[in-house]
């Protein structure tokens, strides 16, 4: 468990100054009482745990406000981060996705506090960042599969198209009201990170976590949500997204067998299709993958920052 980093910002609003001009021009006790309270200036304090990650993995973001908001919202990466209020508190958690690629130290994620009276504080908060020197994989798969044959450029177009429209499909509130569990009881093949080399052709880190799985065995849904994908794609071959709310999806690919179609609900834990080998894969095994604010994020950093969250949310 890491030291959750906290950091405050304090602001003094606009209607501070306000006040004080009309204390000087009208002096009277109720005035004064307002100027008082006015005078405490608004505080942010704001954290991140754990305290420094890895690029490519989730980070738990709390804040709390020492005023009612009406309304908190975030950007990252240029996608909508939702924060969650906790009760009648002025406490908020919001799970945030980093790129794998990202250089530097830290990356920005933008927020954005209405208040009731109508008035608005943005501010920038980093991000901390820990370098990190993932592994490189090589690998030897079919030749059309590292360069697909031009016929194959329509389909991909296609396919391109769909997975973002899939990817797009959202709720502002959680579908889900537990943490994320795997979606296979065993072990990896292959981690979230790794360079990986295809015939020799360097290509995109690997977006995914690996699990090793016999063909036919059942693929359980990592948590409540609604299937917004569910077919045969070029590389992934049948691959199911789920959207579980909050810009958040899962994907599970290469399966043999899916038994939930587009729109279906599905429920934490419900087999939604078997392992296969379809695609482009080396082997039989089940590739997890977990997206938010439009980054595919290290799985098993999701399922923490997760469980985190459910042992101290209200
Ligand atoms: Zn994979």
């Amino acid at each position: 468990m890491s030291v959750a980093l906290r950091r405050f910002i304090t602001m003094n609003k606009l209607y501070i100054y306000s006040l004080t001009l009309l204390l000087m021009l009208f002096p009277s006790a109720a005035l004064s009482d307002a100027v008082a309270a006015a005078a405490d200036s608004v505080t942010i304090e704001i954290s991140q745990t754990p305290s420094e990650i890895p690029p490519g993995d989730a980070v738990l973001i709390n804040l709390k406000l020492s005023n009612n908001a009406a309304m908190v919202s975030g950007k990252c990466y240029k996608h909508d981060v939702y924060f969650m209020k906790q009760g009648d508190t002025n406490e908020y958690f919001a799970i945030v996705g980093t790129d794998v690629s990202q250089k530097g130290d830290h990356v920005k994620l933008s927020i954005i506090v209405n208040y009731h009276d109508s008035e608005i504080e943005s501010f920038d908060f980093d991000i901390s960042l820990i370098a990190v020197e993932y592994p490189v994989e090589k690998l030897t798969v079919a030749k059309k599969l590292v360069t697909p044959p031009k016929k194959a450029n329509k389909r991909l177009a296609e396919e391109r198209k769909l997975v973002k429209a899939a990817y797009a499909k959202t709720t502002p509130e959680p579908e889900f009201s537990e943490p994320f569990i795997m979606p296979l009881n065993t072990k990896f093949s292959s981690t979230f990170g790794r360079r990986r080399i295809y015939n020799g052709v360097p290509k995109a880190p690997h977006n995914g976590l690996d699990l090793r799985g016999n063909v036919g065995k059942p693929v359980k849904v990592s948590n409540t949500g609604t299937i917004v994908m569910a077919r045969d794609l070029y590389f992934t071959g049948n691959t199911m997204i789920v959207s579980h709310g909050l810009g958040l999806h899962t994907a599970y690919f290469h399966l043999s067998n899916m038994n939930k179609k587009v729109g279906d609900k599905v429920k934490r834990g419900d087999i939604i299709g078997k392992v296969g080998m379809t695609g482009r894969v080396t082997g039989p095994h089940l590739h997890f993958g977990v997206k938010m604010n439009g980054l595919y994020v290290n799985p098993l950093s999701a399922l923490d920052v997760f469980n985190d969250y459910y042992s101290r949310s209200r």
